[in-house]
């Protein structure tokens, strides 16, 4: 069986034109599955009897299966999705959505595990399971419209706003290492017979793989986040070991280069909050100076803690006079509200339930012997 999911607006023209049918047939099917939800052919009631038995016979419609769903004090709702279809229990990513006043944003996992080992990151101590597909990425804001009941049937009228106005590709994974089920599923959901969301409401989150930031521009220059965390190589090789790859200087290039032809664009530079170790006024002024030349915000992140991690989140006060620090400076600085707290919904807490299958070993320290504050990383 064929997943429709897996295929994104032209993909699915493609394989339509293989089994002779026109390509408005496959945005036909498109806008079912995707605007309405659909799953089940039989419902697509403007598309011809006699495709829909051939389709019924030959693909299917499979989003991720739901394994758990919490809801937190603020709103913030989870999802634990298993995307091996009962073969693998323990294959499951997480997606989270973010009710807000104006807006509701889905953040969606791109990978089982991560390779990317940052040292703050829970999703980086599970070590690196296997890429998602595209049916597995695009499924999670498939799923997440039906489960919020905000699915629209083709051809009814838009009303009001869109529960799902933006996606953020920040959960679990990094995205740029696994560049094209990423672009499929972003083509799906900037597409007009997808989800229509436009570039700006679609932001993809990069530890910095240069190559591929310079690809992403080339294909969909959605918005990008970089997650700098460091004004300086050698504290950012140990938080986000990547660096040693590409360094600071090739990543601002990087991050100019992405920029060149949308003027009206802007980096969102993501910097979590890390007592301690990358908070200092020193800090800041050292940040300002690297992105003196890029068009940029900053996002603050306060630290969110796992067990074991080893870091503690940055004072208010602390975090408050950076971020006073960057605005004075002329910058745009936010400090990110930390969400779902209660059901580790939060940035670099999403572990799901993934068996650690990678050759990395975590062992946990006893409590007593771990490490303080600030010495977590020397
Ligand atoms: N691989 C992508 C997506 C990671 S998750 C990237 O690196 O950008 C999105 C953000 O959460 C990243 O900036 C990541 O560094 C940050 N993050 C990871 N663990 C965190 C934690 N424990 N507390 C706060 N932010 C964290």
């Amino acid at each position: 069986m064929v997943n429709l999911l897996d295929f994104d607006v032209e993909g699915l023209a493609a394989w339509f034109a293989q089994l002779n049918e026109k390509p408005f047939r496959a945005r036909q099917v498109l806008r079912w599955m995707h605007r309405a939800g659909c799953d089940d052919f039989a419902q697509m009631t403007d598309v011809a009897k006699s495709l829909r038995a051939k389709l019924t016979e030959i693909a299917e419609i499979r989003g991720p299966r739901p394994m758990r769903d919490t809801t937190a004090a603020d709103g913030t709702r989870k999802w634990l999705l298993g995307v091996d279809n009962g073969k693998n229990e323990d294959n499951a990513v997480e997606a989270v959505f973010i009710p807000e006043a104006h807006r509701g944003t889905l953040c969606v996992s791109t990978q089982v595990g991560c390779a990317l080992d940052c040292a703050f990151c829970s999703t980086g101590k599970q070590g690196f399971n296997r890429n998602l597909t595209t049916a597995e990425i695009i499924g999670q804001l498939w799923y997440a419209n039906r489960a919020l009941g905000a699915v629209k049937v083709p051809g009814a009228p838009d009303e009001g706003e869109r529960v799902i106005s933006n996606v953020v590709l920040m959960g679990m994974g990094e995205p740029l290492a696994n560049f094209d089920a990423v672009v499929s599923a972003l083509r799906l959901m900037l597409d007009d017979h997808g989800y229509g969301l436009s570039r700006r409401r679609v932001t993809v989150s990069t530890a910095g793989i240069v190559p591929a930031m310079d690809r992403l521009r080339e294909t969909v220059p959605v918005a990008l986040a970089v997650s700098l965390h460091a004004p300086d190589d050698a504290l950012r090789d140990r938080l986000v070991p990547l660096n040693k790859k590409y360094p600071l200087k090739d990543l601002m290039a990087a991050c100019r280069r992405y920029l060149e032809n949308a003027p009206r664009d802007f980096i969102t530079f993501e910097y979590v909050m890390l007592a301690g170790i990358n908070d200092s006024d020193a800090h800041a002024h050292a940040l300002l100076r690297l992105v003196r030349d890029v068009p940029s915000k900053f996002n603050l992140i306060p630290f969110n803690p796992f067990p074991g991690s080893g870091f503690h989140r940055s004072r208010p006060e602390r975090v408050r006079r950076f971020q006073e620090l960057l605005l004075d400076a002329g910058r745009i600085a936010t400090v990110r509200k930390t969400r779902g707290d209660d059901i580790d919904a939060a940035c670099g807490q999403l572990a799901g339930q993934v068996r650690d299958r990678s050759r990395r070993v975590v062992v946990m320290p006893p409590e007593s012997s771990r490490r303080p504050a600030g010495a977590a990383i020397s």
